[in-house]
């Protein structure tokens, strides 16, 4: 489904303005959004310039794009990792809504509901390339630099653990591990989606007691850690949309 919205918009230059129409959905299953998909892939979607100062750029706005063969649904949302639950329904609902709503029953898959969200233009383009390959990302990642501390610390809290809560913790904890194998947002991103029943609460505690153990122990770990925690978070509200 071929889905643009004409915006009004506002030069930022010379506050000049005109309206410009901007690519909302890439369906690289439909034909139709083909010339998007490539623009998408050479960078170029939802470039504009300026019609008098000819000042250009890209129109911040979501994309949705649907990756059946990867059973994915990535949404690029401009500033989403400084949005909380709310602000981000209302950014991506608007695209996100009509979308879904086009694509035929017999055709509307699971994933297309449990949407990935980034703000990262370069991870959106990636997909669009296909250079994201689920089985080659787990593959590669088993080899954790991330270090784990204090395994054999008295810990009290773990004490009052049963053998099913330490085992989820252990899987939470391998899981991060997993992620700092990971080269950018949306390996990480992908890395989740494949063990998606373990991000949850719990995971946001752990990535928080990590953080705190890093403080003392790595502070060069506490910017990536960040990231993920506000990428989980991310993760966590979409799911639940
Ligand atoms: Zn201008």
């Amino acid at each position: 489904m071929s889905q643009a919205l004409e915006l009004s918009l506002t030069c930022p230059q010379c506050s000049t303005e005109f309206s410009h129409p901007a690519h909302t959905v890439v369906d690289m299953a439909d034909e139709a959004d083909s010339e998007a998909l490539w623009q998408l892939q050479n960078g170029s979607l939802n470039k504009v310039s300026c019609p008098n100062c000819q000042a250009g750029g890209i129109i911040p706005v979501p994309v949705v794009l649907n990756v059946p063969e990867q059973q994915m649904l990535l949404v690029f949302t401009p500033g989403a990792s400084q949005m909380d639950e709310d602000q981000l329904s209302e950014a991506i609902g608007p695209v996100l809504q009509p979308f879904l709503s086009s694509v035929p029953e017999e055709k509307q898959a699971e994933y297309m509901f449990r949407p990935i969200i980034t703000d990262d233009p370069a991870a959106l383009q990636q997909a669009a390339l296909g250079q994201l390959s689920g089985a080659d990302i787990i593959g590669d990642a088993d080899d954790a630099e991330f270090d784990e501390d204090g395994d054999d610390d008295d810990d009290a809290t773990e004490e009052e653990l049963s053998p099913e809560e330490q085992q989820d913790l252990s899987a939470r904890m391998g899981l991060l591990q997993q992620l700092f194998t990971a080269q950018d947002s949306l390996e990480r991103i992908s890395l989740m989606r494949a063990s998606g029943d373990l991000v949850d609460d719990l995971y946001l505690e752990v990535i928080a007691l990590v953080t705190e153990q890093a403080e003392q122990a790595q502070p060069e770990l506490i910017p990536t850690l960040q990231k993920m925690m506000n990428e989980a978070e991310v993760f966590i509200a979409s799911s639940n949309n």
